[in-house]
Parts: C-alpha cells; sequence; structure tokens
C-alpha cells in the first residue's frame, strides 16, 4: 500500500470527494479530537474543536459520530456536542443522537469475565506504580504510560495470563492494553454497520473518518475495503509507515482545522 499523502490543504479532487450526499463524518476522540496527555482522565478537548464539531453536527445532510475506545458515556462527556452518534469500547456499544443505547450481541455475554479481568488486575497491579486499571464495563484499559518502562513487561505479562484464563483477547494501543471479548467487533466492524445506517455507503454519499492509533487501523482497513469513497485519515507527525490510512494530517489542531473547512463550507446538495 502507498504511504498516504497529507490531507491538508485539501486538493480540489479531495474536495469533491467530501461534497457528498449525505456527508458521514467520524472521529477518534483521544489522539484525534484530544491531544494526548500523561493521564487519561486528564484528556480534554479544545473548546474551538467542540465548537467545529457541534456546528457541523447541525448542517443539513451531515452525520457526526465519534468512535472511541473510551466507554461510551466517557467519550460523549468529552466531547459534550449533542446531535452526534457515540460508538464506544471499540465498536462494542453504540448510543444514538437521541441517547438510545445498543451493546453488541456478540460483546455482551463477556460482561462477567470482563468484571473479573477488572477485579483480578486491580489486585495483581496495585503494586505497580503507574498503573490505571480503567472499568469500562464492556471492556478493560491497563494504562501504562507512567509506569517504569522496566516494569511494563510484567505489567503485559500479568494482562496477558488473566485475560487468558478468562477467554478474553488483549489488543495494544498507545500506552495501554485493552481486554476486549474474543469476537469480531472492533472499529472497523462499528465503523462500518453506522455507515451503512446513515447512508454514508450510498453511492454519492460522503464519509470520513480520522483516527491515531493502532486500533484505527481496522477501521481504515475495512473502509478502505468497502467504501471506495471513503477518506481514511491517520493523525500523525511526519509519514507514518505503519498505517492502510489513504491521507495523513499532523495533529489534533490540524484535524480541528479540518473540520472548521467542513463546518463551513458551502455545500452544493444542502
Ligand atoms: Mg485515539
Amino acid at each position: 500500500m502507498r504511504a498516504p499523502r497529507s490531507l491538508l490543504p485539501l486538493e480540489p479532487d479531495v474536495r469533491a470527494r467530501l461534497d457528498g450526499t449525505p456527508l458521514v463524518v467520524m472521529l477518534d476522540v483521544d489522539g484525534t479530537l484530544a491531544p494526548i496527555v500523561a493521564r487519561p482522565e486528564e484528556a480534554a478537548v479544545p473548546a474551538a474543536t467542540r465548537r467545529s464539531v457541534a456546528v457541523l453536527a447541525t448542517r443539513p445532510a451531515t452525520h457526526v459520530a465519534l468512535v472511541s475506545g473510551r466507554a461510551a458515556g466517557d467519550a460523549r462527556r468529552m466531547v459534550a456536542v449533542s446531535n452526534v452518534w457515540v460508538v464506544g469500547n471499540h465498536g462494542a456499544e453504540v448510543v444514538s443522537p437521541t441517547g438510545e443505547e445498543s451493546v453488541d450481541p456478540l460483546v455482551a455475554p463477556h460482561e462477567a469475565a470482563v468484571a473479573q479481568a477488572r477485579a483480578t488486575l486491580g489486585r495483581l497491579l496495585a503494586p505497580v506504580a503507574g498503573v490505571l486499571v480503567e472499568d469500562k464495563r464492556w471492556t478493560l484499559s491497563v494504562h501504562y504510560r507512567e509506569v517504569d518502562p522496566q516494569v511494563v513487561p510484567l505489567v503485559q505479562v500479568s494482562v496477558q495470563r488473566v485475560a487468558q484464563e478468562l477467554g478474553l483477547r488483549v489488543h495494544e494501543g498507545k500506552m495501554v492494553y485493552e481486554v476486549r471479548a474474543p469476537v469480531r467487533v472492533d472499529k472497523g466492524s462499528a465503523v462500518l454497520a453506522l455507515a451503512q445506517r446513515l447512508g454514508g455507503l450510498r453511492e454519492g454519499a460522503a464519509l470520513l473518518f480520522v483516527g491515531d492509533d493502532r486500533t484505527d487501523e481496522d477501521a481504515f482497513r475495512v473502509l478502505r475495503h468497502r467504501a471506495a469513497h471513503a477518506l481514511t485519515v491517520r493523525v500523525a507527525e511526519g509519514a507514518p509507515t505503519d498505517t492502510v490510512a489513504e491521507f495523513t494530517v499532523r495533529d489534533p489542531a490540524a484535524v480541528r482545522e479540518l473540520l472548521d473547512v467542513l463546518a463551513h463550507a458551502e455545500r452544493a446538495h444542502a
């Protein structure tokens, strides 16, 4: 696959692909809308970005979805904009703009195992300085950004072993181990289902997905395979070689710039 090209400034061919109807905009939160910080509970979406998302979400024939590894309620709290869809827990849960919640039926039966993993890992990792076990009900995050690098392998072994004993799987993100149900539910399956529901896969539609992490690659891959018109954008400094996204932008400030353009664009079909 070719290295991704820079999305900004928007070239006319790219601009034209964003001009479809409906326009479905799907956005990861941490590292995409919110700059990465040492402690996930301190991450915040800048007010200017929230405003851009809010304006975009009220435009005609436009749908905005937040697609996060966080619990849906947590992602919604961080962005705090109405009129948006929220896909949480890496695709395990979806909340509509009116607050209707649904949990993937493949994930739901593993709730007790995830709770058990949280209890066991909470106890096992309690002595490790800097480790943060985040309970997201349908999945579990073990953050190690603040952990002594020499101790990280020990954390990894513990997470792997506990997950395996409970029939769960471990996925790696940026300085985090994600413990999830052993089913094929991820950001890829979730964005495809939601895009279909919102009309984003139809001919003439425009579809955009922006993410910064390894778990976003599932969405890039599925969209490039199933929706040739979709714009897939990886947030990364420089020229990333480990992505299947078609485009790249530098940082969350560049994402906001993109959202601003979309929020204030003249829309031929609006
Ligand atoms: Mg992210």
